[in-house]
C-alpha cells in the first residue's frame, strides 16, 4: 500500500513537471507568435514583395528606376527594380530583435540580367572567397573625412556556381578605383547558402569603418547606416514609404 502511494506521488510529480514543461513550451510558441506578428506589423515590405512575385504585372507599378542621383544626393540607386526590405525593416524574415541591415531593390528579368551599379565612386575590395559580392570604400559625402563602404550581395547563381559578379572584379580583388555608375554585376538568388536561395535581388548596405579602417562587420544593424539621406529616398521603414520609391521632394531631404 506504502509502494503504491510512493509511486503515485512520483508519478503526480512527473505529471506536474511535464505541466510545467509544456505549459512553458506554449508560451514559447505563443512569444514566438506574437512577436512575428508584432514584427510584420511594424513594416509594410511584405505585401509589396509577395505582389512583386505572385503577379508579374504588378512590377512596373513597383519598379523604381532612376538612373541619375536624387535631386541633392550623392549616392545613385545601384540597380532598379521594386525597393522592397527597407533598412530597420522587421518584415519576413526579419523581425524587431534582428532587423534588415541594408535596402533589397529586386529587379525584373532573369538572374544574371539585371545590372548593378557602383552608388559612388570609391575603391572596390572583393575578398577572395566571395561569390557574390562586393564592397566599395568611399570618403562618406555626408560627413567628409569619415570612411564609409557600400556593400552590394546576391550576385551569383542560386547554387552559388555561378558569379555574376563583373568580370573587371574577380575574388582577390583589392582596391580598384570605381567610379560612381561602374557596372559591379547582375542580381542573383545566392544566399550564401546553396540550399536557401533568396528571391533575385541586390542587397545593398552602408558600413561604417573599424579604428583600423577596415569595413565593420554588416550583417550587425549598428554598424550599418540609414541610407535614406545618401539616396536622397524615404529608406528606413519607419516611414513605411509607399511603394514605388521616389526621390524625396527637394528640401524636404533629412540631412
Ligand atoms: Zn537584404
Amino acid at each position: 500500500m506504502r509502494a503504491a502511494l510512493r509511486c503515485y506521488r512520483r508519478l503526480a510529480r512527473w505529471q506536474q513537471v511535464l505541466l510545467a514543461v509544456l505549459s512553458l513550451a506554449g508560451a514559447a510558441a505563443g512569444g514566438f507568435v506574437a512577436l512575428t506578428l508584432y514584427s510584420q506589423l511594424q513594416s509594410n515590405s511584405a505585401r509589396a514583395i509577395q505582389r512583386w512575385f505572385s503577379d508579374s504585372s504588378s512590377r512596373p507599378t513597383l519598379t523604381t528606376m532612376q538612373r541619375t542621383p536624387c535631386p541633392g544626393a550623392p549616392f545613385l540607386l545601384p540597380s532598379s527594380g521594386l525597393i522592397g526590405l527597407l533598412w530597420r525593416d522587421t518584415a519576413f524574415p526579419y523581425n524587431v530583435l534582428r532587423r534588415h541591415t541594408g535596402i533589397d531593390i529586386f529587379g525584373d528579368g532573369e538572374p544574371g540580367t539585371v545590372p548593378v551599379y557602383a552608388a559612388y565612386d570609391g575603391w572596390l575590395t572583393r575578398l577572395p572567397t566571395w561569390k557574390a559580392s562586393v564592397i566599395i570604400r568611399h570618403d562618406d559625402p555626408l560627413q567628409p573625412g569619415r570612411t564609409i563602404w557600400t556593400y552590394y550581395t546576391h550576385m551569383a547563381s542560386r547554387d552559388g556556381n555561378t558569379s555574376y559578379v563583373a568580370d573587371a572584379f574577380p575574388p582577390g580583388t583589392r582596391e580598384v578605383w570605381v567610379a560612381q555608375g561602374t557596372l559591379l554585376g547582375y542580381q542573383g538568388e545566392y544566399s550564401g547558402k546553396a540550399l536557401a536561395p533568396v528571391g533575385m535581388h541586390v542587397h545593398v548596405s552602408i558600413v561604417l569603418s573599424e579604428p583600423d579602417g577596415s569595413f565593420k562587420n554588416e550583417a550587425r544593424l549598428s554598424n550599418t547606416l540609414d541610407p535614406s539621406p545618401y539616396f536622397g529616398m524615404p529608406l528606413n521603414i519607419a516611414d513605411r514609404p509607399a511603394r514605388p520609391i521616389r526621390c524625396q521632394a527637394t528640401g524636404a531631404a533629412v540631412y
